[in-house]
This record gives structure tokens, C-alpha cells and sequence, in this order.
């Protein structure tokens, strides 16, 4: 079973206006919905759309607004159990986008987790995460210190689980400290962590050295990954952008169901992009299509780094 955990989902609000954003005018939408954000939520959402998965969508969420939630797991036909938070509400972000393009995000910290909310979700990985299972974990809510990450880092490689996060800063930090199973930072998140100069694929073998099979995503020109002592980026082709939202979690669902799959570092690579390079082609953040994935492979392009 794939377990993705959110402590802090969202609902995100997205607005298409028909002008840009202007202020002391009144700013027309064009069109507007309602769409999943979250990280690890968009992961059990692709991975329904990919099929064949068992998954599920575990964390915190807000009882005030949990229909809402609901309903838009549901719309992703997503398994989901998550822990009530009372009184409190899952956090909403609006996302404003412009005509001419470029897009304006307002979003809330969110959720507030006391000890005891801690404690639940705690419990609920010992009894339902063990071996064979994979974990994908996301960014801490309020309340859920850097070293509470740790120590659920910790409780899931107790339980012998295969653990993964897409996170960036000090739990990225954390996660590769932890020798975690898989991390991918985005090459900002890289130059984050190691400033300076040095060529993005020596920094990247840093992490490599306590995280063997991390990739480091570069958006458009795809992904760097290590086999052996070798580097390699494979590199998507061009294709139509509608919104790149989410790319790195479409990425992280492809490399995923290849773990699930026993597939090897390059078709777990491979898979990522397929996910990901779909991913871009659509508005939402966790909508894919597999109808994309033929022209996306056929295209793509493996080279060496040196
Ligand atoms: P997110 O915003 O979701 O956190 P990210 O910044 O972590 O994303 P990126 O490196 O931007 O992740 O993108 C992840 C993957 O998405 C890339 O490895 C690539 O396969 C795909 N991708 C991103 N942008 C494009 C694009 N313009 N064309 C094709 N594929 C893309
Ligand atoms: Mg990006
Ligand atoms: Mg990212």
C-alpha cells in the first residue's frame, strides 16, 4: 500500500481573470474552480489516475470545512483517512491568475496540531504502515516542529517502511540527514542547500552520497539522476504548457509506482517524467493523462552528465 501523509492539505481556490490583477479596480474572473493542493494529496490522486496502485491518503484535516475536502478527494476517486482536527479549518489558497499570464498566490498557515493530534496520527502509522509499504510524506502544519519531523521520519523506518518526502529548507535537511529512501529537490531547493558555484550535478552527488537514488527535477529540462557512478539527465520533449503546478508531484507519483513496481532507477525515472511531462500539459494540479504518455516516451532523451 502507498500511504501519503498531508499534515497540512489545502483547498485551492483558482481564479482565471480577464484582465491582470489591478489595484482600486474592480477585477473580472473569467473562470474559477476549486482544486486539490497539498502536496502528497496530489500524489494519491495521480496514482488513481494511473491505476492498478492501492493507495491512501492519510494526515490532518480541518473539521469545519471536511465536506469540502471530501468532496474533492472524491472527485479524484482517492482512498483517504484523515484525522478530524476540531475547530479548525483545512486552509484555503487563492490562486489568481492573470490574462497576459503569471499568477498571484494568497494562502493561510493552516492547521494547528496540538500533542495530542500528534500523538493520533502517530498511532495510526504503528497499527496501519508496515514493510512493503511506501510513505510518502509531506510538509509539517503548525505545531509539528522540524524535530517532530524527524521523529516521524524515524517511526516510518521503524516500521520498516519506504519512505519519501518532497519537502524543501530544514526538512530537506532533516530528510537527508535520516537517510531517507528518496527525496527530490527542484534545482532552486539544490542551490538552496548548497550555495555557490559548483556544477549542480556535484552538489546533487552530495545527497547522493546518504541518498543514493534521489533525483534532482529541472523543471523543464527534466531530471538528473545517478546509477552506479554515473550521471545521467533524462530530458522530456517539448510539449504545450497549460500549468506546471504540481510538477514535482507528478514526478514524485511516476518514481513512486515504479518503486511499487520493482522497476529500476531509469524506469523509475522514466516514469516520473511521464507523469510529470502529462502533468504540465493539463490545468489542475494533479490531473494526468495516460493517452499522453506515448509521444512523451518516445521523445524522450537520456544523456550522460560530466
Ligand atoms: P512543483 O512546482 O510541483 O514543486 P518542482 O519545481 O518541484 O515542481 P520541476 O523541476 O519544476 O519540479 O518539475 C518536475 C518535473 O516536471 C520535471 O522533472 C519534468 O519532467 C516536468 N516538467 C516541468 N516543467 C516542464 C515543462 N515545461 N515541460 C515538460 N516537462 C516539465
Ligand atoms: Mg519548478
Ligand atoms: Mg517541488
Amino acid at each position: 500500500m502507498i500511504y501519503t501523509i498531508t499534515p497540512n492539505p489545502a483547498i485551492d481556490r483558482i481564479v482565471y481573470l480577464e484582465g491582470d490583477l489591478t489595484p482600486e479596480k474592480n477585477n473580472i474572473t473569467k473562470e474559477r474552480y476549486v482544486d486539490l493542493g497539498g502536496k502528497p494529496t496530489h500524489v494519491s490522486a495521480i496514482l488513481e489516475q494511473l491505476g492498478d496502485t492501492p493507495n491512501r491518503a492519510t494526515g490532518f484535516s480541518g473539521e469545519l470545512n471536511k465536506a469540502e475536502l471530501v468532496s474533492i478527494f472524491d472527485k479524484y476517486h482517492m482512498n483517504h483517512e484523515f484525522i478530524n482536527i476540531p475547530d479548525q479549518r483545512t486552509r484555503e489558497s487563492i490562486i489568481v491568475i492573470n490574462n497576459s499570464g503569471g499568477s498571484y498566490m494568497i494562502t493561510e498557515r493552516g492547521l494547528k496540531v496540538s500533542d495530542s493530534d500528534k500523538a493520533k496520527l502517530y498511532s495510526y502509522i504503528k497499527e496501519n504502515i508496515h514493510s512493503e509499504d511506501i510513505a510518502v510524506v509531506g510538509k509539517p502544519a503548525q505545531g509539528f516542529s522540524v524535530e517532530d519531523f524527524r521523529y516521524l521520519i524515524r517511526l516510518l523506518k521503524e516500521q520498516n517502511a519506504y519512505v519519501a518526502c518532497d519537502v524543501a529548507g530544514e526538512y530537506l535537511t532533516v530528510a537527508i540527514e535520516e537517510k531517507i529512501d528518496f527525496i527530490k529537490p527542484n534545482k532552486h531547493e539544490m542551490n538552496d542547500l548548497f550555495p555557490g558555484d559548483e556544477p549542480i550535478h556535484q552538489k546533487f552527488n552530495r545527497i547522493c552520497e546518504k541518498v543514493p537514488n534521489a533525483v534532482c527535477s529541472l523543471g523543464s529540462e527534466g531530471a538528473l539522476y545517478k546509477v552506479e557512478n554515473t550521471f545521467y539527465q533524462a530530458v522530456p520533449p517539448k510539449v504545450e504548457v497549460q500549468s506546471d503546478t504540481g510538477a514535482g508531484d507528478a514526478f514524485v507519483t511516476g518514481y513512486i509506482y515504479g518503486v511499487a513496481n520493482g522497476y529500476d532507477i531509469s524506469d523509475r525515472v522514466k516514469w516520473g517524467i511521464l507523469c510529470s511531462a502529462s502533468k504540465v500539459q493539463h490545468y489542475s494540479s494533479c490531473q494526468i493523462n495516460k493517452e499522453d504518455f506515448n509521444f512523451i516516451e518516445n521523445n524522450l532523451k537520456i544523456h550522460e552528465v560530466i
